[in-house]
Formats: C-alpha cells, sequence, structure tokens
C-alpha cells in the first residue's frame, strides 16, 4: 500500500500499459483519474470501484489544452490535489520509410506524443508545486535513446518526450518535483502487435519473431514489469531519482541483436 491517501492521474488508461498503472496504483491504496479517449475507460474505472477501490474516469484527448485543464480540475476538484502523474497515452503512427510518410500522420504523432506529455506537464506541475510536491512519469520508450528505421516520427516523438523530461526536471526539482522517463521496450500490448501487423503487410517476413529475436531475453516485456517501475519511480522509495531513463526492454538497448 505504498499510495495509501495519495492521488495518482494516468492518461492512456483505457488500455495497456497505462491500464494496469492505474490499476495497481489503486490496488496499491492511491485513488486514480483514468484519463482517456477511448470511452472504455469509464467500465475500467467502474470495475476498480467495484473492487471496493477509488477510480474515476474523465474522458480527454492529450492533444487539447481545454480537455487536459478539464482533467487536471476533475482531479484536483474530486480528491484535492495529485501526487503521481503517468503522462503516458500515445500512439505508434505508420510504419514506413521517411519518404513515404504522410505529413498528417506525422503531425498526429508528434501531436498526441509530444503535445500531449507537453500539455500534461504544463497542467498538472502547478498543483504540484503547489502543494509542495509530486512525482511525474513520462512514457518515452527505447525509440527515445536509438533508432528505430521504418517508425522514424514515432522515434523523433519520444527523443523529445526525453528532452521535455530532462529539462523541466532540472526546473521543478527544488519544487520537491520528480520527473523521470520509462523508456520500455516492445511490450505485449495492442501497439507491439499493430507495428507487428503493419510490418507484416509491408511484406515483412516473421516481424513478431524478429522483433524477439533482437531481445536479449527472447520475449516482450509484460505490463506488470513495466507498471513495476512506474510504481517504484513514483514511490517514496526513489526520492533522490529525477531526470533519468528507465529502460524496462530485456536487453535491446545495452545489446541490440539478442542473445549468443
Ligand atoms: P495502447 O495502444 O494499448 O494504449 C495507449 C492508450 O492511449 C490507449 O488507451 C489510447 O486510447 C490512448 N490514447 C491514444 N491517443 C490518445 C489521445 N490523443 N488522448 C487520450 N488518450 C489517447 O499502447 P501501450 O503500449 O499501452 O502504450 C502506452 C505508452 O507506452 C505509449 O506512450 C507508447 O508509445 C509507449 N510504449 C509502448 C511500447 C510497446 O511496445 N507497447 C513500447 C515503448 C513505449
Amino acid at each position: 500500500m505504498r499510495f495509501e491517501g495519495k492521488v495518482a492521474v494516468v492518461t492512456g488508461a483505457a488500455n495497456g500499459i497505462g491500464l494496469e498503472a492505474a490499476q495497481a496504483f489503486a490496488r496499491e491504496g492511491a485513488k486514480v483519474l483514468l484519463v482517456d479517449r477511448d470511452q472504455a475507460g469509464e467500465a475500467r474505472a467502474a470495475e476498480l470501484r467495484a473492487e471496493g477501490l477509488k477510480a474515476r474516469f474523465q474522458q480527454a484527448d492529450v492533444t487539447k489544452s481545454d480537455e487536459v485543464r478539464a482533467y487536471v480540475e476533475a482531479a484536483v476538484a474530486a480528491w484535492g490535489g495529485i501526487h503521481c502523474f503517468f503522462n503516458n497515452a500515445g500512439i505508434e503512427g505508420k510504419v514506413a520509410a521517411i519518404h513515404e510518410q504522410d505529413e498528417a500522420d506525422f503531425d498526429r504523432v508528434i501531436a498526441v506524443n509530444v503535445r500531449g506529455v507537453f500539455l500534461g506537464l504544463k497542467y498538472v506541475l502547478p498543483v504540484m508545486i503547489r502543494q509542495g510536491g509530486g512525482a511525474v512519469v513520462n512514457t518515452a520508450s527505447t525509440a527515445a535513446l536509438v533508432g528505430s528505421a521504418g517508425i522514424s516520427p514515432y522515434t523523433a516523438s519520444k527523443h523529445a518526450v526525453l528532452g521535455l523530461t530532462r529539462s523541466v526536471s532540472g526546473e521543478v526539482a527544488r519544487q520537491g518535483v520528480r520527473v523521470n522517463a520509462l523508456c520500455p521496450g516492445p511490450t505485449d500490448t495492442r501497439m507491439i502487435h499493430s507495428l507487428e501487423d503493419q510490418a507484416t503487410a509491408r511484406g515483412a517476413n516473421d516481424a513478431a519473431e524478429r522483433y524477439r529475436s533482437a531481445i536479449p531475453l527472447g520475449r516482450y516485456a509484460t505490463v506488470e514489469e513495466v507498471v513495476a517501475m512506474v510504481l517504484f519511480l513514483c514511490s517514496d522509495a526513489a526520492t533522490a531519482i529525477t531526470g533519468g531513463q528507465f529502460q524496462v526492454d530485456g536487453g535491446r538497448t545495452a545489446c541490440p541483436g539478442g542473445s549468443a
């Protein structure tokens, strides 16, 4: 029960890593606001309430500043503050070489993955500063650390998330707010299967097998394994940690190409 009495806000909470994080925060005592553009988040929050946990859902598109302001205000109105913010919503975009990428797809990836993270920081941080502290985890990716041929808009967006994290961590450290970046490698959610399907549709043989064989541990991470890092970074065990990047990637960035 590391988060008893705390308020956690999670974006991209209707599915995948965000959903697992919202559930884990709630089961460890936090009051949790699930934020997503996908209305399915309402049912996920209701399931948590049925377990006797404290959870609400706020539908929002993280690219729209009025909707971001609204989810921040909803958390503060319901529970008085925000102690943990998992700034996580993201999209993968299209798998294609850069000269085959559409401008509209590029703009959409940057809007969700960069502008969405920026707006979350812009509106959540004043709440944390006012209350004297808090912990933020921005979801980047191993694509923030190395190139990823075929998803260059996504890769650029995740490098930007790391840049935002590093800069902002220095801006708010003295006000007691910690800001870190999570760098998952391929993780077993809808997103990685979309990338596999897109690569297969472009004629790649055994896309899933190729992705897995590039990981020394030989498999995708589970959402539970990724979320364990998020909760650690938001917990009182991590009070000296800010501005960092934390890979949960089965060794992929340390030793690309898999095991011997
Ligand atoms: P997912 O597709 O299962 O979940 C993403 C969630 O974000 C969805 O619920 C979706 O509705 C929501 N979302 C998308 N755009 C939104 C918007 N504009 N406003 C509000 N909500 C929006 O994917 P996931 O794997 O759980 O991804 C979560 C994060 O982890 C993303 O930032 C992703 O880039 C990152 N990530 C995933 C992997 C992976 O392999 N799955 C690897 C590295 C990083």
